[in-house]
């Protein structure tokens, strides 16, 4: 996350500043997926101290994100956002945190290698506390309690001491960000992300994986090339011995959001100094709503997740209303339909905005659309699936003459049984071994690297 110059310090002559917008303005509009807080003194409380905290991150990072995500609608680069599909408070810890920049440094390398482009690396990371769910309550042996919204809200447990949506987790969602987000620059700006030393990424658990050889080979060949270029450069090559990593979140809870939305010296406009790359969720990205409110004034790189009911004509509205000035690298449209669904969902899509003009990121998310909830009543994903609607992604654009220039995934460097399938075949019967996820089920090291070896191949192809 290097900072760089300065930049759009005045307002261009050819952007319209948000009109009839403030941080808060969204009040006005239906905000859906908002915890019902019973104490409202606790949150005005919290959200004083918020206001007073120094933000997360900066807006050169968001300006450098926003002008690498516009590289990447150019086809310069790739991006590549994963991690949890949900923090929680119990695993901001050391090895949690640095197995997960494993497995994203591995994967990113393997795309780099393949793709023969810089990928642009975005955590799911640093503030993913927030979880919308499809339903407000859940119900056990005849006892309904609010549903679980992540720790941000309340707690996991099922009692209604730990459901009640409690103000002072805000507070500590900050702190846990700001704890991980500290723990990750140290890590990629300290040498942990030196590609002299990719053997700094490898993971315990994983020595036998079948994965393995394929990506040591890669970085045998990547060893080989630094050496290579460092010979004939007389001197180590500048910038090998870091790596930038930016951070997204679901920016679901709109107070939290506000109270880290900032003006900032010698800048104009609004920044959400909370995340460099929030995001709207399927549920929420209604164009009335609140969180469309929001997010159209702010400046950061924003994506919102399009799920298989949008059509065009209410995307083409959502395009125009938060990025009206066709801004590049402004907008990130992460599709996310199902391996069933998407062929027939997708085109009409990529149909209308290519007819426009209009500049966008379209991303694939194929964990979203391919959910599915087993006999047992435990939540899981088919590799095959997730598989599936990346490979029919690469073929739907280059059917529409767009492109996709991006992921987004759900995975963790822990050795867990969440996911069906994979080179080691992963049965339901595997799912009781090691299922930890409190949501939704992540891809694991393997099944990872395996999904960027598939998109690697596809984009040879
Ligand atoms: C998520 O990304 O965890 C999520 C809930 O996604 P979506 O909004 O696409 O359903
Ligand atoms: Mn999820």
């Amino acid at each position: 996350m290097k900072p760089t110059h300065a930049e759009h310090t005045h307002l261009p002559a050819t952007m319209k500043l948000a009109q009839d917008w403030t941080p808060d303005s969204w009040r006005g509009r239906n905000a859906m997926q908002q915890p019902q807080y019973d104490d409202v003194d606790a949150l005005h409380r919290a959200l004083d101290e918020l206001r007073h905290l120094p933000p997360l991150v900066t807006s050169w990072e968001i300006l450098s994100l926003k002008r690498q995500l516009a590289e990447a609608q150019e086809g310069k680069r790739f991006l590549l956002q994963a991690g949890d599909c949900a923090e929680s408070f119990a695993d901001c810890a050391s090895p949690l945190i640095s197995n997960q920049l494993k497995v994203l440094l591995q994967l990113s390398l393997v795309l780099v290698h393949g793709l023969q482009m810089p990928v642009v690396r975005v955590g799911r990371f640093a503030g993913q506390y927030a979880k919308p769910r499809s339903t407000d309550s859940e119900t056990r042996e005849g006892i309904a309690l609010p549903s679980y919204r992540g720790d941000n809200v309340n707690r996991v447990e099922f009692s209604a001491a730990a459901r009640r949506a409690d103000p002072a987790r805000l507070l500590l969602g900050h702190m846990h960000s700001a704890l991980t987000l500290n723990f990750v620059r140290a890590l990629t700006e300290g040498g942990f992300a030196d590609l002299h030393h990719p053997e700094y990424w490898d993971l315990a658990w994983v020595e036998q994986s079948p994965h393995a050889v394929e990506y040591r080979a890669i970085v045998a060949r990547i060893a080989d090339a630094v050496r290579f270029m460092e010979t004939l450069a007389g001197e180590p090559v500048a910038n090998l011995s870091r790596a930038e990593f930016y951070t997204s979140h679901e920016a679901l809870l709109l107070h939290y959001e506000q109270a880290l939305t900032r003006q900032v010296p010698r800048q104009w406009g609004w920044f959400n100094l909370s995340t460099h790359f929030p995001w709207i969720g399927m549920r929420t990205a209604a164009i009335d709503g609140a969180h469309a409110e929001y997010f159209r004034g702010i400046r950061n790189p924003i994506a919102v997740k399009i799920g298989p009911e949008v059509k065009p004509n209410e995307l083409m509205r959502l395009i125009e209303l938060l990025n009206p000035d066709d801004e590049p690298g402004r907008l990130t449209l992460i599709h996310r339909m199902g391996a069933a669904r998407i062929a027939s969902a997708l085109p009409p899509l990529l149909d209308a905005v290519r007819a426009t003009g209009k500049r966008v990121l379209w991303v694939c998310d194929p964990m979203h659309g391919n959910g599915e909830t087993l006999a047992s009543g435990v939540k899981t994903r088919r590799f095959s699936n997730i598989r599936s609607e990346i490979e029919q992604s690469f073929d739907l654009h280059a059917a529409a003459g767009t492109r996709l220039g991006g992921v987004h995934l759900e995975l963790t460097g822990e050795d867990v049984t969440e996911c069906l399938g994979g080179a080691r075949a992963l049965c339901e019967q595997d799912l009781t071994r090691a299922y930890r996820s409190t949501v939704d089920p992540r891809l694991n090291y393997e099944q990872a690297l395996e999904l960027g070896l598939t998109i690697v191949q596809r984009v040879r192809q």
